[in-house]
């Protein structure tokens, strides 16, 4: 059976219907066939060739919610059965013996973690991936909303699992879009005081709703200065050079820089900002299939769902457009309409 998808055939170009051959079943992976595909920015990122590891055609597409519809031979007896719903996030494939795979660090493979795009990703009727990246889907979970969890909300949670944020935590979420917004929501859960640092003032009501205590304009310097050494974590979402200073001020003794945000400029800190109070700065990624399973977890007992927009998949090139010009609500979503 051939898998249909709307693949990039070059860098940049508006995406193009296109059926492939997937080949045997490797006796590791899962079969899934696509209900949702959320739309990610590292999705633009890679039809435009961004990061110079595309190849074309790409199917790209990795915040996937769908069935399993077949078990490779050594899948099926892993827990996943022919029906379940699953999801598939930003890696496909992990090596499983370097010592990150078998500390349970998966997303920090050192050898040929392979991204769901790279394996023909979920812009598609159907894709595959390892068994071990295949997360089942609590029951209650909202499958239509839960795509974005895949890769924006792990990638938001990640920090607050790589901090021990608790109830007794003070943290600040700089950006509140795609990502911002979930980590507020995710924060909530967990019962920490929330302060959102947005350019958008007129957002404040809205941003409050999803759970945060406090809203600070990013854009007021005296606001910032008020808020020395309040945050045990600061997470910065956005992808674009802020003058980082005031926040790396506001950290608390202890107190960790955390970034999501694919800043291209180097973040300049000065020393001291760090020697007193041993303050640090730090970064990651997605998360590992054990850290994706809680995060589906707490989702769904703690009713989290990302703020969504929906189109057809078969609008795949309209959405792209909607996200490429900053008109996404949040996060977008596919419904597979082959
Ligand atoms: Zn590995
Ligand atoms: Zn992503």
């Amino acid at each position: 059976m051939k898998f249909k998808s709307y693949a990039a055939m070059q860098a940049g170009e508006a995406l193009q219907p296109y059926e492939y051959d997937p080949g045997a079943l490797a006796a590791e992976d899962v079969e899934v066939e696509v209900d949702y595909c959320g739309v990610c920015h590292s999705d633009l990122s890679m039809i435009d060739n961004e990061w110079g590891i595309s190849t074309y055609p790409l199917i790209a597409g990795h915040e996937v919610i769908g069935r399993v519809v077949a078990l490779g031979d050594s899948a099926k007896n892993k827990g996943l059965s022919l029906g379940q719903r699953v999801g598939i996030g930003w890696t496909a494939k992990s090596c499983e013996y370097c010592d990150a795979c078998i500390n349970g660090e998966q997303v920090n493979c050192v050898n040929n973690n392979v991204p769901t795009i790279s394996n023909n990703g979920g812009f598609a009727s159907h894709l595959r991936a390892n068994w071990q990246w295949v997360i089942p889907l609590p029951e209650n979970l909202d499958a239509a909303t839960a795509g974005p969890l895949l890769c924006g909300g792990i990638t938001v949670f990640k920090p607050l699992l790589m901090h021990n944020i608790t109830a007794t935590s003070r943290v600040g979420v700089i950006g509140i879009g795609g990502l911002g917004h979930m980590a507020i929501k995710l924060l909530r859960a967990l019962g920490a005081e929330v302060t959102a640092f947005s350019s958008s003032p007129a957002k404040t009501e809205t941003i409050k709703q999803m759970g945060a205590d406090y809203v600070v304009n990013s854009r007021d310097p005296e606001a910032l200065n008020k808020l020395a050494g309040q945050f045990d974590l600061i997470i910065s979402t956005v992808a674009v050079d802020l003058d980082w200073q005031p926040y790396f001020q506001a950290l608390a003794a202890n107190g960790r820089f955390h970034t999501v945000g694919a800043v291209m400029k180097p973040f300049e800190v000065q020393a001291f900002n760090l020697i007193l109070g041993d303050r640090g700065v730090t970064g990651s990624s997605t998360g590992s299939p054990g850290q994706l399973r809680s995060l589906l977890r707490l989702a769904s007992r703690a009713d989290i769902a990302p703020i969504v927009e929906y189109f057809p998949m078969s609008k795949i090139n309209d959405a792209l457009d909607h996200l490429r010009a900053g008109k996404a609500h949040y996060r977008i979503v596919l419904k597979a309409d082959f």
